[in-house]
């Protein structure tokens, strides 16, 4: 019997609050609070039975959310606002003493950077408070990092390579959308690439690596390196890894349109001055585009996200290829939602579970690769997210290359 405070009503919190609601025996009590009340009160309708409570909330605001906090007592709070809000959440857990859980690694607004420093730096903070941060509980970052910590536990003596395989097949029928956030997304994208070899990081140009990489059931999608938050606490956690990449699969259409709003400008995060007024570009697409929470009707096809591992066991050397395939449309009828918010709202409900009946302890601030495993695997095909395994067989991120 515990209480959760989910904060943003996006396409993410949209499921958590949703799967969260039929957990009555572990979330005994649920409020959804983002910066939209109404956003927040249409979810809670349509759940119905006066399971979630609703609040209004400025979450870059401390003292209104130690407001929010103290008044609805949580055990846990679980951020699926956005990355910039990660920040001014953990210092309300702190001052408030309450667990902390989110999806995405702070970002500064007016930076296009992503790196856990600024979160890792509350470690002893959290600890001497006697609570606990989970750090990056969805698919990737969570679920990839639960895989990894799985294979090592399981199948390695030590572990060598490690490829996180992302692919979404599915077609929303729209021009141009992002799955998740689009000004985080299109943030993401448009960095510099990243990858770790050697014990050092290799950084590329933005897309500039792809790939042909054969996905389960979906079959060869172009797919490109980029640089994704969880390489940095897993190169860090498992310290025997020599090479650990991130790919992403992307469209023709896509890519495309990225380019073009690229060359005109339209995904800068530097204000211009528009008829008096400083607006940022990034922003103001944000704006125009659909949401995330409005794709789950009608989206059909497929995402594969996976881990695919080399190593040795028993001097032996080993390959492990581990994923789950969600379908779009089978998460609209569970939730609501696209399969991108599904697979990233049911792992942060499995993290607030796996803290919240004490699964997973711990004083301090914790990326999910540091907790055991097992209960978590065990939940995530009991929550709709089926994983599959393939051992010592040739990895599909080398048909094409090393
Ligand atoms: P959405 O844009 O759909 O939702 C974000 C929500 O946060 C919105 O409801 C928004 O309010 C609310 N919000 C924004 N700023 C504030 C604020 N200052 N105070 C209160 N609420 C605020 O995004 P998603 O649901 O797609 O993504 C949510 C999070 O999940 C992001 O951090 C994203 O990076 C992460 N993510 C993680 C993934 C993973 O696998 N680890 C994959 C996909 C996403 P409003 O409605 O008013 O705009």
């Amino acid at each position: 019997m515990s209480r959760v405070l989910i904060i943003g009503a996006g396409g993410v919190g949209n499921v958590v609050a949703r799967k969260a609601a039929r957990l009555p025996e572990v979330f005994s009590d649920i409020m959804l609070a983002s910066r939209t009340l109404e956003k927040c009160e249409q979810i809670a309708r349509d759940i119905g039975g006066d399971r979630v409570k609703t609040a209004k909330v400025d979450a870059d605001n401390v003292p209104e959310l130690v407001n929010l906090i103290n008044k609805f007592k949580p055990d846990m709070v679980v951020n699926v606002a956005l990355p910039y809000q990660d920040l001014t959440i953990m210092d309300a857990c702190l001052e408030t003493r309450t667990h902390y859980l989110d999806t995405a690694n702070y970002e500064p607004r007016d930076v296009a950077k992503f790196e856990y420093s600024w979160q890792w730096a509350y470690h002893d903070r959290f600890r001497d408070a006697g609570i606990m941060a989970i750090l990056g509980c969805g698919f990737d970052p969570g679920v990839t990092g639960v895989f990894t910590a799985y294979a090592a536990k399981h199948y390695f003596d030590e572990i060598h390579t490690l490829d996180i395989v992302d692919c979404n097949a599915g077609d929303h029928g729209k021009a141009f959308a992002t799955n998740f956030n689009p000004e985080i997304n299109i943030r993401e994208i448009t960095q510099n690439g990243r990858y770790w070899e050697d014990g050092k990081w290799v950084e590329t140009r933005p897309l500039e690596i792809h790939r042909q990489i054969d996905y389960p059931g979906i079959g060869e999608r172009e797919s490109y390196l980029l640089y994704h938050e969880e390489l940095e606490s897993l190169v860090k956690n498992f310290p025997s890894l020599k090479r650990a990449r991130f790919w992403m699969t992307f469209g023709k259409q896509y890519i495309t349109y990225l380019n073009v709003l690229q060359d005109v400008g339209m995904t800068s995060i530097k204000p211009v001055n528009f008829k008096g007024v400083d607006i940022v570009p990034l922003e103001f697409l944000k704006a125009v585009l659909p949401e995330p929470s409005s794709l789950g009707e009608g989206y059909k096809g497929q995402t594969s996200i996976g881990c695919q591992i080399k190593g040795v066991k028993d001097g032996k050397k080993r390959t492990y290829y581990v994923w789950n395939n969600s379908d779009h449309a089978e998460a609209y009828r569970d939730v609501k939602a696209q399969a991108v918010s599904f697979t990233t709202g049911v792992p942060a409900m499995i993290g607030a579970m796996m803290g919240l009946t004490g699964k997973w302890t711990g004083k301090g601030v914790f990326n999910v690769e540091e907790f055991d495993p097992d209960p978590f695997m065990k939940k995530l095909p009991e929550f709709g997210l089926p994983w599959h395994e393939r051992i010592d067989e040739p990895l599909p991120v080398e048909k094409y290359c090393i």
